[in-house]
């Protein structure tokens, strides 16, 4: 079955709903979880320069051989790189075996080395050239989505962040939604704990849908109108993440799963990493 949602971005394109994240799977553990993923229906692959397996990433859609528009392949410019995009670019499309990306991020604004402006004016000339379909950033905060739009007048299409149950992001998700940007939920699972998994009213929702709790907390984002990358590189779990078409989440349950919001983050502050 293939991603039966998907989401049109503000430059016309589309792109599924949910995908598969990979940020620590080694080049050999992405092999078989892309194999797996594609199987089971995922379409959409999360990757970046700085996880070091685009290598396994190339070698998995080779194996698979799938029409390359039925794909859609993201991967990012690491903030070491924000002075020379294009041959960042260039080198991750050789490991990826790709002539393009569907979607090219610029990983973190690094506010304090003050290049994300000039890397983003590159990336703009990346996607004018086709190796980029779409272009877009992580982790940027209000200001820095503020300055790349007054300064180049291009708009990213996506804002990657930080986003679950105990770090809803509610303020700035929804200026990206008046931007037009769509926000995408990084640690979608709270990285997999205990923290999100064992809180009461997952586990009853759980419970009322005869789903697993990580079935629950996809479904919010999707019924949150996010897109959503659960990273697992084992099999039965990757199937688990995208068996969550038959059910959604009624206003009232979202309400409830709402007030779960801590403001607390597992990663770092976008507005000093990197610096
Ligand atoms: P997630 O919130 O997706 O959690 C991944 C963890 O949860 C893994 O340990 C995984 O284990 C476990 N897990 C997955 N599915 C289940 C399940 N059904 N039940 C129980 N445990 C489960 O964390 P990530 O931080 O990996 O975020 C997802 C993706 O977001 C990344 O892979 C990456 O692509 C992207 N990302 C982007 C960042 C950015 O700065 N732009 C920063 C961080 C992430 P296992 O693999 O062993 O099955």
């Amino acid at each position: 079955m293939t991603n039966p949602t998907v989401i049109k971005l503000q430059d016309g394109n589309v792109m599924p709903q949910l995908g598969l994240g990979v940020w620590q799977a080694s080049n050999e553990e992405v092999v078989s979880a892309i194999h797996k993923a594609l199987e089971v229906g995922y379409r959409s692959i999360d990757t970046a320069a700085a996880y070091k397996n685009e290598d396994g990433v190339g070698k998995a859609l080779a194996d698979a051989a799938l029409p390359r528009d039925e794909l859609f392949i993201t991967t990012k410019l690491w903030n070491d790189d924000q002075q020379r995009p294009h041959q960042a670019l260039q080198d991750s499309l050789e490991k990826l075996q790709l002539d393009y990306v569907d979607l090219y991020l610029m990983h973190w604004p690094v506010p304090g080395k003050n290049h994300y402006v000039e890397a983003w004016k590159g990336m703009i000339e990346l996607q004018k050239q086709g190796l980029a379909k779409s272009i877009g950033v992580c982790n940027f905060q209000v200001n820095h989505l503020q300055r790349l739009i007054d300064e180049t007048g291009v708009t990213p299409v996506i804002n990657q962040i930080e986003l679950h149950p105990l770090m809803q992001q509610r303020q700035l998700h929804a200026w990206n939604a008046t931007h037009k940007i769509q926000t995408e939920s990084w640690s979608p699972l709270a990285q997999g704990g205990a923290g999100v998994f064992d809180q009461q009213v997952i586990r009853k929702l759980a419970e009322k849908y005869a789903k697993t709790p990580a079935q629950i907390v996809i479904r919010w984002h999707l019924d949150s109108g996010l897109v959503v990358i659960p990273k697992s590189v084992t099999a039965s779990r990757i199937a688990e993440n995208f068996a969550v078409w038959d059910f959604r989440l009624d206003k009232e349950e979202l309400g409830e799963i709402a007030k779960l919001d801590q403001g607390k983050r597992l990663g770092p502050d976008p507005d000093t990493f990197g610096s």
